[in-house]
């Protein structure tokens, strides 16, 4: 092929001053000289895709005006792609010539790849786990349904030694050329047979077990490994339990989506885990040791003295292991908040009381401490004011 291109109006034979009506005019003409079916000239073809370039940029005036401005370069950088792969087969001209003059071909354009091996489609399914199942893993046991290849058809369809005869429409070809008057010449399109969809067979004697369809339902049932530290929404393939594929094609995949089930005590934000923990007023007070619950049982925090309410201990490497890396894991954080008694026995009474006065005592004796100091001083400033 060469690498230089023709002028667009020079393909056409137009003006550049063509008018819209012009180019079609001149398009229709041309297309109907150079047009394979009608022309034997081996160049036929050559021309015939380079007619169609020409018309599909000409005849829209946003591509018209960047070839004009930048020619085909401006086209190429403009992300101008040919509206079709003119590399491609050459039975498909229909389907150009049904979409520059709006349909009206008779019958669809594809038929296209129709018939051939076709992959099964992929499955979905979720699945409900609970909070410690997601974090440590686990195996399960899946129940879907999916299609397989009917085993006594062996996935023809025909009912076993029967087989399928060839269709009378195509002859076997799963595409029919369908020959067309049109405004400009007489164009032949292939489209997928009608009769047996492209398959080029049909089933006379359709097998028993699975109607003629070659799959058939199948309820499955699968044990499936849980890897640690899945989480809400992460999707695991099983593969190849989609669907089975058509005429030899590969089976889909089945996705199960997980669906974690929350825990009464435990968030999780990623890989890490958080939880509250009541601790009583004298611990956090005067410092001591809880016992809090971790993923992997109970664990030992030491509280100082003094300690607010609220505060957030950090229990390094207990949070969830990494799903990619399992030795390593996230943090849980522990929020202690101070655990306000509602049943109190008559000497925890007595005692709290007896805490009540001493602090009553203490704040108001340091209550006097300050109202002595800002006597004295409002004193020594009324001294210098009035003092002079
Ligand atoms: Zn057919
Ligand atoms: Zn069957």
């Amino acid at each position: 092929m060469s690498t230089t291109r023709r002028d667009y109006y020079d393909v056409l034979g137009v003006a550049r001053t063509a008018s819209a009506e012009e180019v079609k005019r001149a398009f229709r003409k041309k297309a109907k000289e150079c047009h394979p079916d009608t022309n034997s000239s081996p160049d036929a073809e050559s021309q015939f895709k380079e007619l169609g370039e020409a018309y599909d940029v000409l005849s829209d005036a946003n591509k018209r005006q960047v070839y004009d401005n930048y020619g085909h370069e401006g086209l190429k950088s403009g992300g101008y792609q040919p509206q079709y792969d003119f590399s491609d087969s050459f039975p498909d001209l229909g389907d150009i010539f049904a979409s520059f003059f709006g349909g009206g071909f008779g019958g669809g354009g594809g038929g296209r790849r129709r018939g051939g091996p076709q992959q099964g489609n992929d499955l979905r399914m979720d699945l409900a786990l609970d909070f410690t199942e997601a974090v440590f893993g686990t195996k399960q046991e899946i129940t879907f349904n999916h299609l397989e290849q009917c085993d006594p058809c062996e996935g023809s369809g025909s009912s076993p030694g029967s087989g399928p005869s060839t269709c009378t429409t195509c002859g076997g070809q799963g595409q029919v050329r369908q020959t067309t008057q049109t405004i400009i010449g007489h164009f032949t399109q292939i489209t997928g047979c009608p009769n047996c969809q492209g398959t080029g067979n049909i089933i006379v004697n359709p097998c028993k077990e699975c109607h003629g369809q070659g799959r058939k339902a199948v309820e499955t049932k699968r044990s499936i490994v849980i890897p640690p530290g899945v989480d809400q929404g992460t999707r695991l393939r099983v593969a190849n339990e989609g669907d089975a594929g058509i005429k030899g094609g590969p089976p889909g995949d089945l996705y199960v989506v997980l669906k974690i089930k929350p825990h009464s005590e435990f968030k999780r934000d990623g890989y890490h885990i958080y939880s509250l923990h009541e601790v009583s007023y004298p611990i956090m007070a005067l410092g001591g040791e809880v016992e809090v619950n971790t993923l992997d049982g109970t664990e030992k925090i030491k509280i100082p003295a003094g300690t607010k309410n609220g505060h957030v201990f950090t229990l390094k490497g207990a949070g969830v292991p990494h799903l990619n890396n399992n030795n390593k894991r996230g943090e849980h954080y522990v929020e202690v908040q101070v655990n306000i008694p509602t049943h109190l026995s008559g000497e925890e009474k007595k005692l709290l009381q007896k805490l009540n006065e001493l602090q009553q005592d203490k704040n108001s004796k340091d209550a006097r401490d300050k109202s002595k100091h800002s006597a004295s001083f409002m004193g020594k400033v009324k001294e210098v004011l009035a003092g002079g």
